[in-house]
């Protein structure tokens, strides 16, 4: 990869016809660094919001050692870069060769599983020749209300409270440590979310009356985007200490969490090209189908800026846009403020893309992405703490969206 400036550089050096993404190792380093210090437990980084191997390397770099994986092809991903990373497989279910690949071939010991099938699944796929894996480290999967999150993880998967107790005393026979999981949805927007959750927790050991080793508040720690002003992470981490100290459980317990945002938004932006204005809707070389599915699909505004070498004097204005495929659904409605004069031929960076942007690319109608290149100016937003002061740009207007803390 090339290193570059920033995204002026390498709109003027480049002058790319195909969208670039503009990675920040720095803004990792700073991310991995934080929550490797900061959090009260270990954090286990979540594959998912972006597989790139150069993140994952530079994250371990800053002292991430943990990794949430959900699929087979994670496990192997993360296994190949870093022998010595514990894995933890989080998905509550799964392929039984998965399972037992994950087992056997990788030394995957940490499971997630929300049914009793599950769990006849984890024993059998673990056993060498009938005999039960003594090793396993089996996390429960609760439901808890997506409530405070801007992306719900409610429906799908979590056995709720009432039935929790019996797959607790079930998990309980069959692991050597045995934990709680749960994920609050993504971008929660207030550490009540992290609280609420806690209680569920405390209500189901109770019921169980189980001796816990492990509680797992799962990812959903936000990042800034406009229109989304969360309150500091240090305020999540000091709500999650606080609820998690008054639990019944184990004195040798551990408390882990699963960042995917919060670890990778800041690390990706990706400089597009207008191709064409009509009006107050631009037709950019990035859309629905490559990094930006979350702001065509759940309305998601980014961080924007033309990137011109002389500044625009211009008002600003409202977008929408439009990504380059066929299709109509291939719309970003925005708005994305720019000024007023931008045209045809003008390069934007769009931000804060490192999180559920490249994981989420296509190759649809033929468009795929461009190069990647480092680029060593600072992120166009942060919630991560850099020399003490979070990074705000200029477009992003706290609304006040979520309760403050
Ligand atoms: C997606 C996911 C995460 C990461 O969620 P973020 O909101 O990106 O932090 C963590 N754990 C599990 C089980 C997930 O499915």
């Amino acid at each position: 990869m090339h290193n570059h400036h920033n995204a002026l550089r390498v709109a003027t050096e480049l002058q790319p016809a195909a969208p670039v993404t503009l990675v920040r190792p720095d803004a990792a380093l700073d991310a991995a660094r934080f929550f490797a210090s900061a959090f009260p437990g270990k954090s286990f980084y979540a594959v998912k919001a972006n597989p790139s191997p150069h993140l994952i390397e530079t994250l371990w770099e800053g002292g991430i050692r943990h990794f949430d994986v959900a699929s087979i092809a994670e496990v192997r991903l993360v296994r190949g870069l870093l022998p010595q990373a514990v894995l933890a497989f989080m998905h509550p279910v799964k392929a039984e060769e998965a399972i037992a690949e994950a087992y056997h071939v990788h030394g995957v010991r940490i499971f997630s599983l929300d049914t009793h099938e599950e769990l006849a699944k984890i024993v059998r796929s673990c056993a060498t020749d009938g005999v039960p894996a003594a090793d396993l480290t089996l996390c429960v999967r609760l439901k808890v209300s997506s409530g405070y999150s801007k992306l719900s993880l409610a429906s799908k998967f979590g056995i709720g409270v009432a039935d929790a107790p019996a797959l607790l005393l079930a998990a309980r026979q069959a692991a050597d440590a045995l934990g709680i999981c749960f994920h609050v949805g993504s971008q929660a927007m207030s550490p009540a979310a992290y609280a609420d959750a806690l209680a569920f927790v405390r209500a189901a050991i109770v019921e169980a009356g189980v001796t816990v080793d492990v509680i797992d508040v799962g990812g959903g720690f936000p990042s800034r985007y406009p229109g989304m002003e969360p309150p500091s992470l240090e305020t999540y981490f000091a709500v999650i200490e606080r609820a998690y100290e008054s639990l019944p459980i184990s004195y040798s317990a551990e408390l882990w969490c699963e960042p995917g945002r919060a670890l990778s938004a800041d690390y990706a932006s990706v400089l597009v090209r207008v191709e064409k204005r009509r009006g107050e809707e631009l037709y950019i070389n990035d859309g629905a189908y490559g990094s930006l599915f979350d702001a065509a699909h759940v309305e998601w505004r980014y961080p924007v800026k033309l990137v011109r070498a002389d500044a625009s004097q211009a008002e600003p204005m409202d977008f929408a846009f439009y990504g380059p495929t066929c299709d109509d659904m291939d719309h970003m409605k925005g708005p994305f403020e720019l000024p007023a004069d931008v045209k045809a031929g003008d390069y934007i960076e769009i931000g804060q893309l490192g999180a559920y942007g490249q994981a989420m690319r296509t190759g649809f109608n033929g468009f795929t992405n461009g190069d990647t290149v480092i680029v060593t100016d600072a992120p166009m937003a942060s919630l991560i703490p850099m020399g003490g002061e979070a990074v705000v740009p200029a477009n992003v207007v706290p609304l006040g969206v979520a309760a403050r803390v």
